[in-house]
């Protein structure tokens, strides 16, 4: 079994659909499990008309609706025959989505999120309908599972965790008897419900915590993420073009990597695969015979120290200053229970002996942070700070990895810097402004010299 899961921008037009219908049915013979994400930009601008709703702008979040069906008969209407199945999705789609924004424009704080999540289903239910059809319309045996019925998750909506004992069981019950018919599966990912049945989902890009999930509890040979890149880069092709694909990598290195901004898998993927030691492959939809990143247990290419330089923009940092407190036990518990009820995820710390500074990448709550930490000790907060990060296994290894990164940055500021108790990355918070300079030095000084046959 295999487990085959495809982005938005895979989907985005006919022929896009045409495309991955003919990657599924390719393989299969291997049994593949196809869990497709919305198709496009269609969760953007569902969360988009969520905000409208909620600031009372409801109309304007209906027209959203509007747009999302123009995008729906664009697609799959180009490439299904039978136009009466995609007329019947819409009316009710649209239907219920516009019911919700309204629930959604009068709906307490409480309420919301649940709401919102019911909204942002409707991406996912959609196209993984349509892909079901189009396989079918080709003469394949597909079939389609609603993945409500079968992800099973925490009631933290917009950003819930799978419950993997009730998931698996339903894996089992629902989805496995129809690989052993030879069936071909199509689920919509990132969605799910909670136990007692409310809608859920994964939080942004969790399409590929799905596919991990369900390839883990099906025991997958494979699970293959299907995007609009060649794989996983040594640096983001946006900002340095003459970053390389990357054969392998180590699941400590692709975990590492897509936590600290690396764009290509969404940093929860990995965990499920690891459990099962299941490779996982990234892979081009527009260039399916290339190899793209193959991601195992094992580090395959020990000689690059350096693997990935990522990045990621929008950072704030908070520094955290006292004199008397900092080395007094209880001080640092005191501090994270402030991010902790304040839900915020810190990314990195680096502490000296008279304060400590972290990093969080979501600005939201900021000032509510600052304000509560201010009870406990002297606090200032800078934004527009960036997060550079050298990713690698043998970094742990390898002497003067940090001089070389020092060297490399030349005069620009490093803010903060840190290394995980893995020791397989080097962070570095510098500013916004100097990210691009810092990602493309350092490129220049990781990678100019390595052997191109690594890469091949
Ligand atoms: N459609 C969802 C999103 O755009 C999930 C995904 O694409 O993985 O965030
Ligand atoms: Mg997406």
């Amino acid at each position: 079994m295999l487990v085959m899961k495809f982005g938005g921008s895979s989907l985005a037009s006919g022929e896009a659909l045409i495309r991955v219908a003919g990657l599924a049915r390719k393989q299969a013979h291997r049994r593949p499990i196809v869990v497709v994400s919305a198709i496009g930009q269609t969760t953007d601008i569902l969360a988009h008309a969520s905000e409208l709703a909620i600031g009372g702008q409801v109309e304007e979040a209906q027209q959203r609706v509007a747009a999302i069906r123009d995008i729906l008969e664009k697609t799959a209407g180009a490439v299904l025959v039978d136009a009466s199945l995609l007329a019947g999705m819409l009316a009710s789609s649209v239907d219920e989505m516009s019911q919700l924004l309204c629930d959604l424009s009068v709906a307490t704080t409480h309420e919301r999120h649940s709401v919102i999540d019911s909204l942002l289903s409707h991406g996912e239910r959609m196209s993984s309908l349509v892909m079901t059809w189009l396989l079918q319309q080709q003469g394949s045996n597909a079939v389609h599972v609603d993945a409500r019925e079968v992800l099973v998750t925490d009631d933290r909506f917009t950003e819930a965790s799978p419950l993997y004992g009730p998931t698996n069981d339903r894996l089992r019950e629902l989805v496995l008897p129809l690989c052993d018919a030879a069936r071909i599966v199509v689920l919509g990912g990132f969605i799910g419900r909670t136990l007692d049945g409310r809608a859920s989902t994964l939080g942004r890009g969790g399409s590929d915590l799905t596919a991990s999930v369900v390839g883990a509890g099906v025991d997958a040979e494979e699970i293959q993420i299907w995007t609009d890149v060649d794989g996983v880069m040594t640096a983001d092709p946006a900002m340095v073009p003459e970053a390389k694909r990357l054969p392998t990598l180590s699941f400590t290195e692709a975990s590492e990597l897509a936590y600290f901004g690396g764009r290509v898998l969404h940093p929860s993927t990995v965990g499920p695969a690891v459990e099962k030691n299941i490779p996982v492959r990234v892979l081009n939809s527009l260039k399916s015979d290339t190899e793209g990143t193959l991601i195992v247990a094992e580090n395959q290419l020990p000689t690059l120290t350096v693997k990935s330089i990522v990045h990621k923009e929008g950072i704030s940092v908070i520094d955290i200053r006292s004199t008397r407190m900092l080395m007094s036990h209880g001080f640092l518990a005191a501090i994270f229970k402030v991010f902790d009820r304040l839900e915020t995820v810190v990314d990195v710390v680096s502490t000296s002996e008279i304060s400590v500074s972290l990093t969080i990448d979501r600005a939201e709550r900021l000032q509510e942070l600052v304000a509560e930490l201010r009870g406990i000790a002297e606090v200032s907060s800078t934004g527009g700070q960036a997060i550079v990060c050298l990713v690698g296994d043998a970094i742990r290894d390898s002497p003067g990895i940090a001089a070389a990164a020092f060297a490399a940055l030349g005069t620009i500021n490093v803010r903060m810097v840190s290394q995980g108790s893995s020791r397989t990355n080097l962070t570095l918070v510098v500013d916004e402004q100097d990210v691009h300079a810092a990602v493309t030095g350092l490129h220049r000084a990781f990678f100019d010299d390595v052997d191109p046959a690594l890469f091949a």
